[in-house]
């Protein structure tokens, strides 16, 4: 039976300098958003994840979100704390990164993501204007860590871009790809995401065309009815799912439903918190005892709002 866990992105920020992709929630907030540092999340919120993730068979889908919020020195930092925390290296996606940068990283991470977003190289210069696929493509090449990346689904590509895609997988010889469906935010051209069967053809073919590939796929609170589809396409793994704030609820239920029906095993929980003592689990970190407070209050109030 093939098991199927749920990966959950860490976000440590919610600012992005690039902000003009024309798909995306934050190119509607960059305005609202003065300065960046403001946009940083708490240490303590981080670890809060990572200790989650870790305690509820989550794997850490990847770090990111950091663009020109932090120095190197700091997201290396934040990248170590979360992998010790974790007890595995992580995977990062933190746009572009030099071979320089990703040395720096390299103890503490098993590969690097690339959001590129949608493969037709006209249709990503439309959607995404400032932020070229090339630096990313020069990232996959110049590293020996595992790759990935990101692909959009409901962009407005054609199926006729799958080739394009394929030698993509296979130029850069990716271990992994991330698929979502669009998700239509107020404010961007886009109103609407795409049809199961849409989503589901994208996952269906790599997974033909790339028996190995481990495919992760994206679902939210309004898609979590066709979980079961996408696991029968190929994916291997569900991410997006809002699994703190929506832990244990209907959609959640429906979600692990959904593995079941696709006849596969769920290794992840979305829906029952393990028996344990949530401080103690604070208390073993190698972390300074303000951090360790501030954390305990953070996680306290994670588990309280998952509890109900
Ligand atoms: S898609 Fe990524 S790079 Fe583009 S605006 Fe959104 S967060 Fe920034």
């Amino acid at each position: 039976m093939k098991k199927v866990w749920f990966g959950r992105c860490i976000f440590i920020s919610w600012y992005c300098d690039v902000a003009t992709c024309k798909f995306c929630y934050r190119s509607t907030q960059k305005a609202r958003i003065k300065h960046a540092q403001h946009a940083r999340r708490k240490l303590a919120s981080l670890i809060t994840e990572a200790i989650l993730a870790k305690n509820l068979n989550w794997r850490i889908e990847f770090l990111t979100g950091g663009y020109k919020t932090y120095n190197t020195k700091e997201l290396i930092q934040i990248t170590k704390i979360i992998s010790e925390i974790y007890g595995e290296k992580i995977w990062l996606n933190l746009g572009a990164l030099t071979e320089e940068e990703i040395k720096q990283f390299k103890p503490y991470i098993k590969g690097v993501v690339a959001s590129i977003e949608t493969i037709d190289e006209t249709l990503h210069n439309e959607i995404c204007p400032n932020k070229p696929i090339k630096p990313y493509e020069e990232m996959l090449q110049n590293t020996d860590l595992q790759k990935s990346i990101t692909i959009v689904i409901g962009l407005g590509e054609k199926k006729e871009h799958f080739d394009q895609l394929k030698n993509f997988i296979s130029k850069h010889n990716l271990d992994r790809i991330t698929f979502y469906a669009l998700k239509p935010v107020p404010e961007t051209p886009y109103t609407e995401g795409p049809t199961t069967e849409q989503y589901t053809w994208w996952i269906k073919q790599t997974r033909e065309a790339f028996p190995k590939l481990q495919i992760i796929a994206g679902t939210t609170l309004r898609r979590v009815d066709e979980v079961s589809e996408i696991l029968k396409a190929g994916a291997d793994a569900i991410t997006k799912f809002p699994a703190t704030k929506k832990f244990n609820s209907e959609q959640a239920k429906e979600l692990e439903n959904q593995v079941k029906k696709a006849n596969c095993e769920f290794i992840s929980t979305l829906t029952k918190l393990p028996d344990i003592n949530w401080e103690n689990e604070v208390d073993k970190l190698d972390i300074d005892e303000k951090l360790k407070a501030e954390t305990k209050q953070i996680l306290n109030s994670y588990i309280k709002n998952m509890s109900k």
